[in-house]
């Protein structure tokens, strides 16, 4: 057989008759207990318990089974993991791998709650972590102690998008320690546009709550390991009491379906938009990974099959407090928020001293301030007249 292509996979993955009962789409099976009706029965579940056969709620039932068994296939894994939120599957994945006296390796620019969540809660386990330039390449070998368990990417990075040179990393690192455990938040590319265990990244960790889920109205998290580290992931997470309700498991399943035809949108709009800010006389660079300025770009390009709608840019100067307000507080498309991925444009400020805050590894030297935006399937020409109402409330005062 021929292998699947993108699109017809996400339409086709997980659709099998044991999860479906011949209807298009699995069934949503709300259960605490399993009923068995012989020792026997009992006795069977009990021994195939990890592998997809109903046993107990928190082990999953028939939805859990559909979505994993697709989102498996997509991401190229032995298996997949759900958690009730993006940032539990990352602390999750990490906690899984770890004990005390041991060593994490993670991008500066990872998402501040996976960053805090080292600094506050892995500290107090004993657990020690080192950030690093997301820019870093093969120098990463340097920062590899012995104790090193975990290598934590996250690319493009959040806020300011360097895209890591994967490749030469996960070589350096595997000749130094095979053993490290190497995970990456891939909720950027969906778990599709990059193709993280093909790179011999062992878990690809997402917020499904963004693309995959794509409508803003759930929130879930996904980890698809290798062959490696499932059954390690599988039954630490399961230890740690992880699951996630049908309900938003089949919202999840569904927004499979579409996945590949909006993140074909939010590409194409989010394109146009880096374009046209690039352009503009306010706009000192734009950190859209398909476009040069973006640091990381020819790794992007190397590695990469598209992009989707999240980017930002920095401007030349830094906003007073009052402009600030008069840029964000007045658009109409572009509302303010956390989160990103639905079909929506969404916009967040970013002064510098709160990007310093943040961590020192951003990569922008300019000192403007920075709005990061997600792009949404609304009518790009719509999104570019907010935001050049937007510059000429800035040019009045
Ligand atoms: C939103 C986000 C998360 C956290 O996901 P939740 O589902 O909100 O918990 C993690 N990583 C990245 C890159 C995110 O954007």
């Amino acid at each position: 057989m021929t292998e699947k292509k993108l699109e017809t996979l996400l339409v086709s993955a997980g659709r099998q008759k044991k999860f479906t009962q011949s209807a298009v789409n699995p069934l949503i099976q709300r259960t605490s207990s399993v009923i068995f009706d012989t020792v026997e029965d009992l006795k069977q579940a009990s021994k195939n318990r990890t592998k997809g056969e109903l046993f107990y709620g928190r082990r999953g039932t028939l939805t859990h089974f559909a979505f994993q068994a697709a989102m498996t296939e997509l991401e190229g894994g032995a298996g997949c993991a759900l958690y009730p939120s993006g940032a539990a599957a990352i602390t999750h994945s990490i906690l899984a791998f770890v004990e005390t006296g041991d060593h994490v390796l993670m991008t500066g620019t990872a998402y501040e709650p996976t960053q805090e969540f080292c600094d506050h809660f892995l500290q107090k386990m004993g657990i020690s972590t080192d950030y690093f330039d997301p820019m870093i390449g093969e120098s990463i070998a340097s920062l590899i102690q012995p104790n090193t368990k975990v290598l934590f990417l996250e690319s493009p990075g959040s806020l300011t998008m360097e895209v890591q040179d994967i490749r030469t990393i996960v070589r350096v690192v595997r000749q130094v320690s095979p053993e490290i455990v190497i995970i990456i938040d891939n909720t950027w590319a969906a778990g599709v546009l990059f193709k993280a265990l093909e790179f011999g990244i062992d878990i690809s960790v997402q917020s499904a709550t963004k693309y995959i889920i794509g409508h803003s109205d759930g929130m879930l998290g996904t980890a698809v390991a290798n062959a490696r580290c499932w059954d390690q992931l599988r039954e630490r997470s399961y230890l740690l009491g992880q699951i996630a309700d049908p309900d938003t498991v089949y919202m999840a399943n569904r927004g499979l379906r579409t996945l590949a035809i909006r993140l074909k949108q939010h590409e194409e709009n989010s394109i146009k938009i880096a374009k046209w800010l690039a352009q503009r006389p306010e706009v000192a660079e734009v950190y859209h990974p398909a476009l040069p300025s973006c640091p990381g770009h020819q790794y992007f390009q190397r590695d990469f099959t598209g992009s989707s709608g999240l980017f930002s840019f920095i401007l030349h100067t830094q906003l007073t407090p009052q402009q600030f307000a008069d840029y964000l507080d007045n658009l109409n498309h572009f509302k303010m928020a956390f989160s990103w991925g639905g079909f929506e444009s969404l916009i967040l400020g970013i002064q510098p001293e709160m990007l310093k805050q943040l961590r020192q590894y951003h990569s922008p030297q300019k000192t403007g301030t920075l709005f990061r935006l997600h792009i949404g399937l609304e009518n790009p020409q719509d999104l570019i007249d907010d935001l050049e109402a937007g510059f000429a409330r800035l040019a009045i005062r």
